[in-house]
Parts: C-alpha cells; structure tokens; sequence
C-alpha cells in the first residue's frame, strides 16, 4: 500500500548511498522535502539518532561530484541545498516567529506578518583568463594548502553586473586588467548555495600582485606546462580545458 520515495538522505554534508552509489527508498514522512521532479523523489537529514541502515554508507558529497553525471549530481546538491535553506530559516527573518512550511511553494511562511522566506542562490564569477595564444593565469588559493592551482573567482556584489564583478575580483585577487569578457557556462556550487558563472576574458595589462589573503601564488602558465589543476567535473576543469583544447563547454558524460 504505501509507496516508497527515492530519499536523498543527508548527515551534513554526507549522503546515504549504498556500495553501488544508489540511493535507499524510504516511506515518506510529513517533514520531508519533496523535489518536485514529478515522480517520488524526497530530502531528508538523517536524525542524529538514527542508526545507518546495513548495506549502506554515508559519502561526502564532494565525492559523488566525479562519480555521478552532471544531473545526478545536481539533484543531490539540490536535495542539500533545500534541506539547509529548511533548517536556517525556521524563523521569520523579519519579525522572528517561528515559520510555517508552505504547502505547495518552496517557501518558509511567517504566520503573523506573512513575510515569505525562498531558498537564496549566490552568484559567482569564475574566470578563465588567458595571455597570447598559449598561457593561461592560474592561481593557488591562500585557504588551500595543496599545490592545486584554479582560477579567479569571487561572489558578485550588490548592485554590480556579471562583467564588473569579473574585473574587479580580477583586479582585487590578481592586480591585473582583462578585455573581451565572455559568458561560457554555468554549475550549481552547493558549498553552500551558489551558482558559479563561468566567463573566459583575455588579459590587458598590469603585472601580476596577489591579495595576499585569497592567494599564495598566481602566475601565466604556458598551455603545454600546466600545474595541477582542479578536478574533473568542477567547472574550472572544463573551463580549463576549453580554452586549452577547445574542448565545448557542454556535459560532457559518455
Ligand atoms: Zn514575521
């Protein structure tokens, strides 16, 4: 009689998935979030009391980004992101009663003076700069103590376009101007809840001097003598590859 739900079910930032990745089906409960996708598909935080059922594990989901396809992915990032803007607003930001669940929006609604809390995205620029035909700016994150280099990105400001945003954390990160900005693609970030916004642009001029506490080293690389350089299936990687292989922007799953 009762139907089971496809649950993505969280323990911060780790997702139940059995040894082949797939996710457990579950009855589904009043407090669940429902995806909307049109057939039975549930977010759910495991309760800290509830043991991990046999057969199952819990998985960053940093991980799953390179196992799963671009869709699969999103969805569970989706999952998180609606679960996380549940538990950060069971108050009215405007006059701090405890909020209600809307029953058919994704919405936290105040009872008392009606003021309707929606799941945020943040916007973020990440940019591919290039020099010449054959260098590409790379940079290592001051945060990160690897030796991976990535590309300049930074969240957009209050009143600021897409394209100004890219100048100025350019300018801020790295010291230096770039032309010819151009919008290439875009990925849901769910850490916590952006949408990064993939732009390539060429480099002007200035000499490279790094904000100290956003980077520990940039320099211009040539194509064919690349560091290590982020992972596939982030949009860095692709953006990477773009300009370096001409390769398209597009999912590229097989
Ligand atoms: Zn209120």
């Amino acid at each position: 009689m009762s139907e089971l739900s496809l649950a993505y079910i969280f323990h911060h930032h780790q997702l139940l998935v059995d040894s082949q990745l797939q996710l457990p089906q579950v009855e589904k409960l009043a407090d669940d979030v429902s995806l909307h996708t049109g057939d039975q598909v549930i977010a759910r935080d495991l309760l800290e009391i509830a043991e991990i059922p046999a057969g199952y594990q819990l998985m960053p989901i940093r991980q799953l980004i390179s196992l799963w396809s671009t869709a699969e992915f999103e969805q569970a990032s989706r999952a998180m992101q609606l679960l996380e803007w549940r538990r950060n607003h069971k108050y009215c930001s405007h006059c701090g009663q405890v909020t209600q669940v809307h029953a058919t929006e994704y919405a936290m609604v105040c009872p008392d003076c009606a003021y309707h809390q929606y799941p945020r995205v943040q916007p973020c620029v990440i940019t591919v700069i290039t020099r010449g035909k054959d260098e590409i700016l790379l940079a290592k994150n001051a945060k990160n103590n690897t030796e991976m280099y990535g590309l300049i990105a930074g969240f957009v400001e209050v009143g600021e376009t897409l394209e100004e945003a890219v100048q100025r954390e350019t300018e801020e990160e790295v010291g230096i101007k770039v032309k010819n900005i151009q919008y290439l693609s875009s990925q849901p970030w769910p850490f916590p809840s952006n949408l990064m916004l993939a732009f390539k642009a060429e480099y002007v001029s200035g000499d490279i001097v790094l904000q100290e506490e956003e980077i520990s080293d940039a320099q211009f690389f040539k194509f064919d003598q690349l560091p290590e350089i982020p992972f596939a299936g982030s949009i860095a990687y692709r953006m990477i590859q773009h300009v370096i292989h001409q390769q398209a922007m597009t999912e590229q799953n097989d």
